[in-house]
């Protein structure tokens, strides 16, 4: 028997926690029809005022009609993103790729850009760094030894569903499955891949109740799919479910939202995070193109409202993956108040071999920033290791080794160094 909507709502708004939930208006969701939780909502006005002279040459070609109010806000660039990849092609003009068929074959990754981010590729060639990272590509279709759909073993981390307890003092909790851009590379496609994205009060309640019972977890990762693309009333649900545990010390937020669709980080949205510190926000980023005014605008925000903020990407092949590339890129990271936190190796996911490097590439990048700038600019390179063995941080051959009383060193211009260390 088919589910009726509103059998669900009346079984999820049962409030948990002792909490009145009444004035929350929680969407529920049965399927993809993720749309309609933003399809169904009104355009409220938005505070974010930034339209960069680029962006708005696109905005005048495709959304002609659109106003102001409209572009500027986060629920019309998720009602208007392009999820069909012919009209996307149309759009960006990859008029050589004929096969718009490819994508029912594949695994089927989720393909979604808001008209901000793709004002970002329009007029670039196909090969270009950003569109290769969140467009659909026939390389998708090859799989190669060593892929797996869920690489670091997550699932069988969760003591309840879509919460990962992988290290000891901290926990990752996947709030929902939906993003507002489907990264073709993404650790979790597994996850994203999933018909029900939005996961519900029922479910972040069993979380919220493991974290409760269990006093070691001091850290919790609010992830997903996208945590910034739930509504600021069910995000604040979260956060102040978890910031009623004394044992939770610091919560983290994982987004790509402020490079994707920075018209989320309203001064409404800082103003409610602002309350639950002490509060982090690991970005994921990509590649220094993606740091517009509007980034600026949005991580700006961000930073005076006292939340730390740490980048996180992935090192992807002939995307961001030169010396150059990631210097120019940490150092624009650091303008806008973000400190370079993470430089992944590409997880094995299936159809990812186009984008995987060499470890030896991630080392030489290392290699190529330490000392040729600031410390504070250079991320930590790591492996997730395959199978849920956790981070496991990569550096170039700094330490040679022990010669007696002394362990030898080599700089980063490749000069060794005795340095004096006696073990007795
Ligand atoms: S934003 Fe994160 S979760 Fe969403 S598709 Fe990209 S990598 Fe995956």
């Amino acid at each position: 028997m088919e589910t009726q909507k509103s059998d669900i709502v009346q079984q999820d708004l049962d409030p948990p926690l002792g909490q009145d939930l009444s004035s929350i208006e929680l969407v529920l969701e049965t399927n993809a029809a993720e749309d309609q939780l933003f399809r169904k909502t009104e355009i409220p006005a938005s505070d974010f005022k930034t339209i960069s002279q680029g962006v708005q040459k696109f905005r005048e070609l495709f959304f002609p009609e659109s106003t102001d109010k409209q572009w500027n806000s986060w629920r019309w660039q998720i009602q208007n993103s392009y999820s069909n990849f012919k009209k996307l092609s149309e759009v960006l003009g990859f008029h050589d790729i004929s096969d718009f068929d490819f994508l029912s074959k594949s695994r089927k990754l989720p393909l979604r850009i808001t008209p901000y981010y793709a004002s970002l590729l329009y007029g670039k060639p196909i090969e270009y760094a950003l569109s290769k990272s969140v467009v659909p590509s026939k390389n998708e279709l090859i799989l190669s030894s060593g892929e797996e759909n869920d690489p670091l073993h997550e699932d069988s981390m969760c003591p309840v569903e879509n919460l990962v307890h992988r290290y000891p003092d901290r926990v990752l909790m996947l709030s929902t499955g939906f993003c507002s851009v489907y990264c073709r590379y993404c650790t979790r496609s597994h996850m994203v891949l999933k018909e029900k994205k939005h996961f519900g009060v029922k479910a972040w309640e069993r979380s919220i109740d493991y974290i409760r019972n269990n006093p070691v977890v001091r850290d919790v990762i609010i992830s997903g799919g996208d945590p910034l693309t739930l509504p600021d009333k069910h995000l604040e649900f979260l956060l102040s479910s978890l910031r009623a545990i004394p044992h939770v010390e610091i919560i983290r937020i994982g987004s790509k939202v402020p490079m994707v669709m920075p018209q989320r980080i309203t001064n409404t949205l800082v103003k409610m995070l602002k309350k639950y510190h002490p509060l982090y926000m690991s970005i994921h980023v990509t590649h220094p193109d993606e740091i517009t005014p509007e980034v600026e605008e949005a991580c700006n925000r961000i930073a005076d409202a006292g939340i730390v903020m740490g980048s996180q990407t992935v090192l992807l092949k002939d995307i961001n993956d030169s010396v150059d590339t990631m210097k120019t890129l940490i150092h624009k990271l650091l303008k806008i108040r973000v400190k370079p936190y993470y430089l992944y190796q590409c997880d094995p996911i299936p159809g990812s071999l186009h984008f995987r490097t060499p470890v030896t590439k991630g080392l030489e990048i290392i290699q190529g920033l330490r000392g040729h700038t600031s410390g504070y600019a250079i991320p930590h390179y790591v492996i997730d290791a395959p199978g849920g063995g956790g981070k496991i941080p990569l550096l170039p051959e700094y330490y040679q080794g022990r010669d007696g009383d002394f362990v030898m060193l080599k700089n980063f211009e490749g000069k060794e160094f005795k340095y004096y260390d006696p073990t007795k």
